[in-house]
């Protein structure tokens, strides 16, 4: 089986989260989606990230069938493919323990919205899902926890917050790609890193405005968006 841009593609967004910093040994995975084809490229369980190769990968269908690979696919498997059945749009999924994002996640806190960097990328704070119950942690772990997120997002907007805490656990990040996917984990990291040392300098900080926000967020996504380059006419 080919797909040598999309597999390439899943191997870069991998070791794009050693580059910056966001994993340690194994933990970590990322994965792309053909959506022609239906099929999951996700990194194998267990293999450090220098060992990743393209041929490595494991190919799955939507409900986490290996079609090809010899190799076990991430245990968080069944989470990524839960998010590709539920959000349409997203192309790539990236899952690290990266330090400050997970912190967040420990404290059980969404991140605040508290200035332009975060506003540039992501459109409020960054949520964080409920606690996971104990029948959701005995059995189908992976899959529920990709299930806490959908019912996180019954009122957000996957493609304007590409990003999620899992409570207790850490992040869950995607993209239009697994290159987007990855970037937007880097991110988020930088993002709740800004926003500890915000609320160290001062407790009570506040969030942005809802209008400066807007600005931010508006002019980088969606119909309205000029800033940067227009992308070209084909
Ligand atoms: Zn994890």
């Amino acid at each position: 089986m080919q797909f040598k841009a999309l597999r390439e593609q899943v191997v870069e967004a991998n070791l794009e989260l050693v580059r910056r910093g966001l994993v340690v040994y194994t933990f970590g995975n990322a994965s792309g989606i053909s959506r022609a084809d239906g099929l999951v490229f996700i990194k194998p369980s267990g293999v450090p990230f220098e060992e990743l190769k393209p041929e490595t990968l494991v190919v799955t269908d939507l409900n986490g069938r290996i079609v090809e690979g010899s190799l076990r696919p991430s245990s968080d498997l069944p989470t990524h493919v839960k998010l590709y059945r539920e959000f349409a749009q997203i192309g790539g999924i990236v899952h690290t323990h990266s330090s400050y994002a997970t912190s967040w996640a420990q404290a059980g806190l969404e991140i605040p919205c508290f200035g332009t960097t975060h506003a540039d990328y992501f459109y409020g704070p960054i949520p964080v899902t409920e606690a996971m119950e104990r029948c959701d942690i005995e059995s189908a772990y992976e899959e529920n926890t990709g299930g806490v997120i959908v019912k996180r997002f019954r009122d957000l907007d996957p493609v304007h917050m590409p990003v999620v805490l899992v409570r207790g656990h850490g992040p869950f990040c995607w993209g239009d790609s697994p290159l987007k996917a990855a970037q937007n984990a880097v991110l988020l990291e930088e993002v709740a890193k800004l926003a500890y040392r915000t609320l160290t300098l001062n407790a009570s900080a506040a969030g942005i405005s809802t209008a400066l926000l807007d600005k931010h967020f508006l002019r980088k996504h969606g119909p309205g968006a000029y800033y940067g380059q227009p992308k070209p006419v084909r």
